[in-house]
């Protein structure tokens, strides 16, 4: 391991927003500590609208848009695309090796994305099928893919070599067993939110509703995560 793989996270999430909501105070904390962190975003979050008039392709450059000022907020450099439809993820060979093509590539010791377990979530939402296919495809890529030097050789061939990740966080889970205190970075945190403004049609409503989620019992604001290390 070279040492700047001491100090790298990925995010890889699903739409356009979900790693904000998911772990952007945790990343602030990381980028103040000197870590290095980029985010892979999915799909094109084409889909994202109430509005009938909204032209899809029009959503999709907005969005992007937006995903770049929201880690501007969050210090964070490095935003890439993958760019697959919204709603419309399918886990396939050439999906599972774009991932490991970026483990290859970028070297992270921390992903941070979706729990992809359960499909009913704290038994108030549903687990977009978006949000399961890239936690699942996310994991599957950390062990083995990536891992295994006869998965994806043809990354060999291009000079990319295998990686193994370290730690992984999962965002939208029912089994937390790490909580990060964000209360420090809170309203930053809604400021990266607020970067997404296609995304609202009440920001104000929209905002005190996540705050609200986001306050623990004792009045503090917390990311809950369900974090393992990889230890073979
Ligand atoms: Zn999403």
């Amino acid at each position: 391991m070279s040492a700047h793989e001491d100090r790298r996270a990925l995010v890889i999430a699903a739409h356009p927003d979900d790693g904000d909501f998911g772990c952007a105070g945790y990343v602030m904390h990381l980028v103040a500590a000197g870590w290095k962190v980029a985010f892979l975003v999915c799909t094109n979050g084409a889909k994202g609208t109430s509005d009938r008039s909204m032209d899809p392709k029009r959503l999709a450059a907005i969005r992007r848009e937006e995903q770049r000022e929201a880690c501007r907020r969050m210090g964070v450099e490095d935003v890439f695309f993958l760019d697959h439809e919204d709603g419309e993820l399918v886990y396939d060979r050439a999906f599972l090796g774009e991932l490991v093509r970026m483990l290859r590539w970028y070297r992270p010791h921390t992903v941070l994305t979706h729990d992809p377990t359960d499909i009913i979530i704290r038994d108030s939402f549903i687990n977009h099928a978006d949000h399961r296919i890239t936690g699942t495809a996310a994991l599957d890529a950390i062990y083995p893919a990536a891992r295994d030097h006869l998965n994806f050789p043809e990354h060999l061939a291009e000079g990319l070599e295998t990686h193994k990740v370290q730690e992984v966080l999962l965002w939208g889970t029912n089994h937390p067993n790490f909580e990060v205190d964000i209360t420090d970075v809170v309203e930053r945190k809604i400021a990266a939110l607020a970067a997404h403004a296609s995304q609202f049609t009440d920001k104000d409503d929209f905002m005190r509703y996540v705050r609200e989620s986001w306050r623990g019992p004792d009045g503090r604001y917390r990311e809950l995560f369900r974090r393992f290390e990889l230890r073979f």
